[in-house]
């Protein structure tokens, strides 16, 4: 089976010289729950957009599948996204205004699913992190750890193949940020495949698989060191 994204050997060179990914190369299979770390400019971010699609390497290749994505066109590309990954930001992303259920649904809005099942959809989400009780607050109303829950509820409300997590806790409290590493968890012993980008060793500790990177080369997988003869 493939696995759920691939990377091979992608680099990324902004102008000026700056080399932010060096030859990377990385897969992620159904079901794993990995961290991506590295101190801050060590080329997180970069990975996280191409592995997101959001960016395209200089060179290599992504596959996301089985499907190599840079022979898709924008648009055929962005629904791919829309299918296959779930986004976590730092800062939630949250639109001020709506509802927690009503900011879950907008996961679905780019899915095709019809307006009526939405609801119902956005509401399991919830009840899946947690808020079943937070479902009519809207976002000025909950708390970080909350707000939090809502957009990982948004990530998962369309049952992506992958959940692209980048500094989930970055934002939150020692306490918060626990809950929301446990959530994850959780939902990854539950079947939700998820990587987690972030350069806080004690959360990448508590992830089954760790990928270690410094200035944009991969120096460490622990899911590879497992199978070195
Ligand atoms: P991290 O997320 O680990 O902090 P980044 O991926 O943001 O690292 O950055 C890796 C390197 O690439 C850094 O040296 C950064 O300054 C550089 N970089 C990132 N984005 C750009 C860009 N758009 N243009 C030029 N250099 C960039």
């Amino acid at each position: 089976m493939s696995p759920v994204l691939a990377v091979h050997h992608a680099s990324m060179c902004y102008p000026g010289e700056v080399t932010a990914l060096d030859d990377v190369s990385l897969a992620i299979d159904e079901g794993e729950l990995l961290a991506i770390i590295g101190p801050s400019g060590s080329g997180k971010s970069t990975l996280l957009n191409i592995m997101g699609t959001l960016d395209r390497p200089t060179s290599g290749t992504v596959e996301i599948g089985g499907q190599d994505v840079a022979v898709l066109s924008d648009r055929r590309l962005s629904a791919l996204r829309g299918r296959w990954l779930g986004f976590v930001f730092q800062q939630f992303h949250l639109t001020d205004g709506l509802t927690a259920a009503e900011n879950v649904a907008t996961g679905l809005l780019y899915a095709g699913v019809p307006r009526h099942k939405r609801r119902p959809l956005a509401l399991e989400a919830l009840a899946r992190v947690g808020l079943a009780h937070r479902v009519g607050h809207r976002t000025h109303q909950l708390s970080g750890g909350e707000r939090q829950r809502v957009a990982i509820a948004r990530a998962l409300v369309n049952q992506p193949a992958l959940v692209l997590a980048d500094e989930p806790t970055g934002a939150l409290d020692t306490a918060n940020g626990a809950a929301v590493l446990d959530l994850l968890i959780g939902l990854n012993a539950e079947g939700t495949t998820i990587a987690v980008i972030t350069h806080d060793r004690d959360i990448a500790h508590r992830l089954p698989r760790r990928v270690e990177i410094l200035d944009g080369r991969v120096v460490t997988d622990t899911a590879r060191e497992g199978r070195r003869p």
